[in-house]
């Protein structure tokens, strides 16, 4: 996952900045999509960030917004001076995720987890969301899984529920006994 971490709010150069913002960072009370506005964009991503499918962003060690990445878009900015390095920076588009997502449930609102750091832009594993796009969990609850077929403990879950359609344990194991009895004398 692509994490970044957003300064306090300060006002910028409209006519400067890439994406005309008159301010960027954060503030106690933005909603999410001032967050999404003010933080968007223009970041030094490398080749490992441009393939991640999350982003999640942090203000003082807290992750205040969670994005699934439709795409990242790049400027390159030139200082003037031909004979001067280029310096791409991206602005992510996507999706702010919202109450009910598994990202954002396990994220936002939750300490950072990156150790802090000089630069903003950071990236870490989470096999649970990393990776290929993965199938849905077989128990239904909704969320994805890149291994196997259960996100881990939703097994059990659905083991149970299935238990609870016939009764009691009791009543499970008398129920299927009958439909699918043990080897006889053996
Ligand atoms: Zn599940």
């Amino acid at each position: 996952m692509l994490h970044i971490t957003v300064t306090a709010k300060k006002p910028v150069d409209p006519e400067k900045d890439g994406l005309g913002r008159p301010y960027v960072g954060y503030e106690h009370g933005m909603s999410q999509d001032e967050m999404y506005e003010a933080n968007h964009g223009e970041w030094s991503i490398g080749i490992r960030g441009q393939k991640e499918r999350y982003a999640l962003f942090s203000f003082g060690r807290t992750v205040i917004q969670a994005v699934e990445i439709d795409s990242l878009e790049r400027t390159t900015i030139y200082s003037g001076n031909p004979e001067e390095k280029r310096d791409d920076r991206y602005t992510i588009h996507g999706k702010i995720l919202s109450k009910g997502h598994p990202v954002f449930e396990k994220y936002v609102g939750h300490p950072s987890p990156v150790s802090a750091a000089r630069n903003p832009v950071r990236y870490f594993d989470d096999p649970q969301f990393d990776g290929e796009v993965g199938k849905p969990c077989r128990c239904g609850c909704g969320e994805m899984t890149n291994r196997g077929d259960f996100v881990p403990g939703h097994d059990q879950k659905a083991i149970h529920e299935r238990i609870a359609r016939i009764g009691t344990v009791a009543e499970f194991l008398d129920w299927m006994d009958v439909v699918r009895p043990a080897s006889l004398h053996t």
